[in-house]
C-alpha cells in the first residue's frame, strides 16, 4: 500500500533515471515528467484511493507514459487494412525497396544532384530521370515537378497565361485537397472556355471554340468520377490532329501515370502513358505517387520544344523536386525496365495484381487467429468484398477482394476508435455493423499488429 509518507523527493527519483530506462529522453523533459507524475500521485492519494505497490515505480510508470506521448512523432506509420491501395490520407503509393534504399543513400550523403561526373561541370538535376522517362514512355523529353498540380500550373503559366484554354464540360474536375480545374486555370491567368455538354462533347465543339486567343486545348482525366450512359468524347488522335490543323497545343492531364496495361487484372479502360504518347499527344502530365507507384512528383513529358519551354520557366525553380524525390523516382522507373519483376517490385502494382486465391488464404489465416483470440467476444468471418484503388484513380472501378469481417456485439465504432489509438494505429473499413480488414493492403507483420491490438479491445 502506498501512503503519502512514501512520496519520494525529486533528487531520489532523478538518481534512478538511467536504471529505469528513461535515460534516452532529455534530462529537462524527464524532470518535468517526474514532477507531473509526483503531483498526480499526490492527487490520487488525497482522493483516498488505496494504491497497491511502490511509490517510485508508480511515478516512473506514469512519467514514462507522459514522455512516450510527448516524444511520439506526429507523422507515424499506420497499418492500412482499408484495401484502398492509393489512400491519399495515408500517403498514397508505397515505395519499392529499391526506391527506399536509393532515397536513404541520397538523404544522408552528398550526391551528384547537379554535377555532371563525366565533365566535372554543372549539370541539370532532371537528367537523372529524363532518359529513363523517354525510354519508357517514348516521349522526346521530360521534366519533373513537386506534384501533378504543380506540373499543371507550370504548363498553364508557360503556354496559356493571358490566353484561352478550351476544356470539355465533362472534364471540369475537382479532386480532393482543393485542386479545382476552373480555379487552377483562373489562378494561372488563363481564361476557361467550356465546350460541349456534361455527357457529350464533339470534335466540332472544340473546333468552333478555337480563336486567335486560344493558347491550349486541354484534355483531363475525370479522376474521381465517371459518366455512364450516353456519352461521347472525341478520340485522342482527332484532338491531336485538330490542334495541328489550327496550330494550337493540345495537352492531356492523365492524372495517374499508369505505365502497365491493367486489362489482364480486370481494369479495362485506363489509358497507359505509352498509349497516350503513341497517339501523338504533344504534351502530358501525371502524378508520381498514383498508379506509377513512386514518390510524390509531377511528371511532364512530350515534345522537346514544349518541355524545354517549361524547364526554362521561372516558376520551375519554385516547383522543382529535391534529391530525395529524384533518387526514389529514378529507382521506381528502373523497375519498369524489367517487365518480369516489376509487378513484384512495385508495391502498388503488386497489391493491385495479387491473385484472389492468395488473398483468400491470407484472409483465412488472419480469421483463424482472430477467432482463436476473440472466442465469443465477436463474430469473425471471411467475406467477399471489393477494394477501391483510390487516390482519384480508376473511378467507379473496384477489384474483387477478401476481407476479414469482425463483428463485436457492442457495435463496431468503439473498436474502430480503439484500433486507431494503437501503436501502430490500425485503419480498417466500417460497414454493415462490422470492422472489415481487407488483406490486399496488408504488409508483412501487419497481421500480428492487428492481433495484438484486438487483444485489448474494449
Ligand atoms: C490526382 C490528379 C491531379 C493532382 O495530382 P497531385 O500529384 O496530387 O498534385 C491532377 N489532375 C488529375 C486528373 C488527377 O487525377
Amino acid at each position: 500500500m502506498i501512503s503519502r509518507r512514501d512520496i519520494p523527493s525529486v533528487d531520489r527519483l532523478l538518481a534512478q533515471v538511467d536504471d529505469r530506462g528513461l535515460g534516452r529522453y532529455p534530462r529537462a523533459a524527464v524532470t518535468d515528467a517526474l514532477r507531473a507524475a509526483t503531483d498526480r500521485l499526490r492527487l490520487v492519494l488525497s482522493a483516498q484511493t488505496p494504491l497497491e505497490g511502490d511509490a517510485d515505480a508508480w511515478i516512473f510508470r506514469e512519467a514514462e507514459a507522459l514522455l512516450a506521448t510527448a516524444f511520439r512523432p506526429s507523422l507515424r506509420r499506420v497499418v492500412n487494412a482499408t484495401g484502398v491501395i492509393l489512400h491519399t490520407n495515408l500517403g498514397r503509393a508505397l515505395l519499392s525497396e529499391d526506391a527506399v534504399n536509393a532515397l536513404t543513400d541520397a538523404a544522408g550523403r552528398y550526391a551528384n544532384l547537379e554535377l555532371d561526373l563525366a565533365t566535372g561541370e554543372r549539370g541539370h538535376r532532371s537528367v537523372h530521370v529524363d532518359a529513363l522517362l523517354q525510354k519508357l514512355t517514348g516521349a522526346e523529353a521530360a521534366v519533373v515537378t513537386n506534384n501533378n498540380a504543380a506540373a499543371m500550373m507550370l504548363i498553364l503559366d508557360e503556354l496559356a497565361s493571358g490566353r484561352e484554354v478550351i476544356v470539355s464540360r465533362g472534364e471540369l474536375i475537382e479532386i480532393g485537397g482543393s485542386f479545382r480545374l476552373p480555379d487552377v486555370l483562373r489562378k494561372s491567368g488563363a481564361t476557361l472556355v467550356e465546350v460541349g455538354a456534361t455527357n457529350k462533347t464533339y470534335l466540332r465543339d472544340y473546333e468552333q471554340a478555337i480563336t486567335p486567343q486560344t493558347g491550349l486545348l486541354l484534355k483531363s482525366h475525370q479522376s474521381n468520377f465517371r459518366i455512364v450512359g450516353f456519352t461521347t468524347a472525341p478520340e485522342r488522335r482527332e484532338l491531336v490532329a485538330l490542334g495541328e490543323r489550327h496550330n494550337v497545343v493540345v495537352m492531356e492531364d492523365l492524372g495517374s501515370g499508369l505505365m502497365l496495361d491493367l486489362r489482364p487484372y480486370g481494369i479495362p479502360d485506363e489509358p497507359t502513358v505509352q498509349e497516350v504518347v503513341e497517339s501523338g499527344m504533344p504534351l502530358l502530365c501525371f502524378s508520381g505517387d498514383k498508379l506509377l507507384g513512386g514518390p510524390q512528383a509531377g511528371i511532364i513529358i512530350g515534345k522537346k520544344s514544349l518541355v524545354d519551354r517549361c524547364k526554362k520557366n521561372p516558376l520551375m525553380r519554385a516547383l522543382r523536386v529535391d534529391k530525395l524525390t529524384l533518387a526514389s523516382l529514378e529507382a521506381t522507373l528502373r523497375a519498369y525496365l524489367d517487365p518480369t519483376t516489376m509487378l513484384e517490385k512495385i508495391p502498388t502494382l503488386r497489391m493491385l495484381s495479387t491473385p484472389l486465391p492468395e488473398l483468400e488464404n491470407q484472409a483465412r489465416t488472419l480469421a483463424a487467429r482472430l477467432r482463436e483470440l476473440l472466442g465469443d467476444r465477436a463474430r469473425v468471418a471471411v467475406e467477399e468484398d471489393a477494394s477501391e484503388v483510390g487516390g482519384g484513380t480508376l473511378p467507379a472501378r473496384s477489384v474483387p477482394t477478401r476481407v476479414v469481417a469482425v463483428t463485436p456485439p457492442s457495435g463496431e465504432a468503439l473498436w474502430e476508435e480503439h484500433l486507431r489509438r494503437q501503436d501502430p494505429p490500425i485503419m480498417a473499413r466500417m460497414a454493415r455493423g462490422s470492422l472489415l480488414f481487407d488483406v490486399r493492403t496488408l504488409l508483412p507483420g501487419d497481421d500480428q499488429a492487428i492481433v495484438s491490438a484486438l487483444k485489448e479491445a474494449p
